[in-house]
C-alpha cells in the first residue's frame, strides 16, 4: 500500500518515499515557551502525533525531533519587537531561564494530557547556539549574508527560488506587506535577520559573544541548526502549523539549502488552524484562550479533544465550539463504552489482529491517504459495532488502533462516575508520573487521599476506589 502525503511544497499528494527505506526522521517546530500553550497549538501537536503513530503502525521507525524556543522569537513573526521570552520574564517579573522551565513545564503536562508521545530528541534553542553561530558562518563565508545596523541578515534575493514553499502569488503579498517594514536597511523586504545585535547599552537577559558580536540567533536559524544536527542535510519530513509556511519555514529553507546546495526536507506537512468562531484565529498574544489542563476544570477529558481534532482531517480548518466538543466526548464515551462490552467477559489476552481483514486494511488504507483520522475512526466505529465479527477479534483491533489514536480506549468505564474535580486531579498525577515529576505526583496522591479516593499505580495504568462512601 502507498503512503501518500499532502506536501506543501508541490502542492499535492505524493507517494512518500524516504531517503532511508523503512525509517524516517521528523522535524516538528516546538513551542515558544513564554506563555501557557492554547489548544489551537495543540491541534498541531495533535496531529503531528497522529502522523508518527500512524508511521509506526505502517512499519516505519521514525525519528522525532522537536525544538523548545527559548530564545529569539520577537513579538512579529518578522524580526521586530521585543523577544517574546524577554516579554514574559518582565510580565512575571522573573527571569527569562525561570519562565522558560515554568512554560515548558506546563506545555509537557499538557502534551501528556493528550496523549502526544514523547519526541525522540528534544532540543531548546539555548543549547545550540554553537551550532547556529556555525551556520551563520558558513552563510557569510558564502556570500549570503550581510550586515546592517542592528544585526547579520540573510540575503532572499541571492537565492532565486526563495519563497518556492509558499508560492509566487504569496510571495508578492508578503513584499507588498512589507513595504511598511520598519528597518529601512535591509536590502529587500524579506530579507531576515541570522543574528541580532543586543542594543547599544543594553544589558540582555539572554545574549552570547559571537563573531559579530553580542547578541542573540534570529528565530528561523534554531530549527535549521538543530534539524540538520539531529536529522541530516535532508530531512524526510519537516511539520508545523500553516501559519508557518510563508515566513519561518520558507526562512528555514533559505537559510539551510544556501548552507549545504542540498533540499532542506523533502515533505512539507501543515496543520491547518484551529480558529474560535467570532473572534477568529486562536493566538497567545491575544490572550484569553483555552488550555489542555482548563479542560478537566470544564469537566472535559483532555483526550476529548484529542478525539474532536480527530474527527477533522488536519488539513481541514477547524471552528472551535463548546458544542462540538460535547459531542465528541459523548462520540468518546461511546467507543470507549464498546471496548468494555467487548471486553467484559473476556478472559487473558486479545488475540493477535488478523491484518488480511477487511476493517484492518481500511483501517491502514485510510491512514496511508494523508493520515485521514475522521477515515480511521469510521472504520473503528463500523467495525466494534459490527456483530458479524468475533468479540476477540473486535477487541484486537480495538487495541491496534489505540497504538494510533491513543484515545484510552480501555480507561476504566467506572472513572466516568468520578466528580470531574477528582478526575482531573487523577489525570494530573497521571501526567506528573509520565514527566517523572514524583514530587508532584506524590502531592497529588496525597490530595486524592484527603478526598477519599485511593489511587493504584498497575502494569496497565492508573486504577483508583473510593476508600469510603
Ligand atoms: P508557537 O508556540 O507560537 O511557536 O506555536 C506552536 C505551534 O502551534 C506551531 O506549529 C504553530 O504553527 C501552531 N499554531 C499556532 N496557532 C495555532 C492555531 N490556532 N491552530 C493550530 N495550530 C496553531
Ligand atoms: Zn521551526
Amino acid at each position: 500500500m502507498d503512503f501518500q502525503l499532502y506536501n506543501t511544497l508541490t502542492r499535492q499528494k505524493e507517494k512518500f518515499k524516504s531517503i532511508k527505506e523503512g525509517a524516517a526522521g521528523i522535524y516538528t517546530c516546538g513551542p515558544t515557551v513564554y506563555l501557557y500553550a492554547h489548544i489551537g497549538n495543540m491541534r498541531t501537536y495533535i496531529f503531528e502525533d497522529g502522523l508518527v503513530r500512524a508511521m509506526k503502525f505502517l512499519g516505519y521507525s521514525v525519528k522525532r525531533v522537536m525544538n523548545i524556543t527559548d530564545v529569539g522569537h520577537l513579538t512579529s513573526d518578522g524580526d521586530t519587537g521585543e523577544d517574546k521570552m524577554e516579554l514574559g520574564a518582565k510580565r512575571e517579573g522573573k527571569t527569562a531561564l525561570d519562565i522558560a522551565k515554568f512554560y515548558t513545564e506546563a506545555f509537557f503536562k499538557d502534551f501528556n494530557s493528550l496523549n502526544c508521545l514523547m519526541p525522540d530528541v528534544l532540543c531548546p534553542a539555548t543549547e545550540y547556539i554553537k551550532e547556529m553561530v556555525d551556520l551563520v558562518a558558513t552563510l557569510e563565508k558564502k556570500g549570503y549574508a550581510y550586515r546592517i545596523g542592528d544585526g547579520i541578515y540573510f540575503d532572499t534575493a541571492r537565492l532565486p527560488d526563495y519563497g518556492k514553499l509558499a508560492g509566487k502569488s504569496h510571495m508578492d503579498g508578503i513584499r507588498e506587506g512589507a513595504r511598511v517594514e520598519v528597518n529601512a536597511e535591509k536590502r529587500n523586504p524579506a530579507d531576515f535577520a541570522l543574528w541580532k545585535f543586543s542594543g547599544a547599552g543594553e544589558k540582555r537577559q539572554m545574549e552570547w559573544p559571537s563573531p559579530w558580536g553580542t547578541g542573540f540567533p534570529g528565530w528561523h536559524l534554531e530549527c535549521s541548526a538543530m534539524a540538520m544536527k539531529h536529522l541530516g542535510e535532508t530531512l524526510d519530513i519537516h511539520c508545523g502549523g500553516e501559519d508557518h509556511v510563508a515566513v519561518h519555514h520558507s526562512n528555514e529553507i533559505a537559510q539551510s539549502e544556501a548552507a549545504t546546495g542540498k533540499p532542506f526536507a523533502n515533505y512539507w506537512l501543515h496543520g491547518r488552524f484551529l480558529i474560535m468562531g467570532e473572534t477568529g484565529k486562536m493566538s497567545k498574544s491575544a490572550g484569553g484562550f483555552l488550555t489542555a489542563a482548563t479542560l478537566p476544570e470544564k469537566g472535559y477529558d483532555p483526550l476529548a479533544y484529542r478525539y474532536y481534532c480527530f474527527l477533522t482531517h488536519y488539513r481541514k480548518q477547524l471552528d472551535f465550539s463548546w458544542e462540538g466538543l460535547e459531542a465528541a466526548a459523548r462520540g468518546l464515551d461511546g467507543l470507549r463504552a464498546l471496548a468494555a462490552k467487548l471486553k467484559s467477559g473476556q478472559e487473558g489476552e486479545a488475540p493477535a489482529v488478523d491484518r488480511e481483514a477487511k476493517y484492518f486494511k481500511d483501517f491502514s488504507a485510510a491512514l496511508a491517504d494523508d493520515v485521514n483520522m475522521p477515515e480511521a475512526l469510521a472504520v473503528l466505529w463500523e467495525t466494534l459495532k459490527d456483530n458479524s465479527i468475533s468479540a476477540p477479534q473486535r477487541l484486537a483491533f480495538a487495541a491496534a488502533a489505540e497504538e494510533v489514536l491513543a484515545l484510552d480506549l480501555f480507561r476504566a468505564e467506572a472513572q466516568k462516575e468520578l466528580p470531574a474535580e477528582l478526575a482531573a486531579l487523577i489525570q494530573e498525577r497521571e501526567a506528573a508520573r509520565k514527566a517523572r515529576d514524583f514530587k508532584r505526583s506524590d502531592e497529588l496522591r496525597k490530595a486524592l487521599s484527603d478526598k477519599g479516593v485511593v489511587i493504584e499505580d498497575t502494569s496497565s495504568g492508573t486504577k483508583w476506589k473510593l476508600s469510603r462512601g
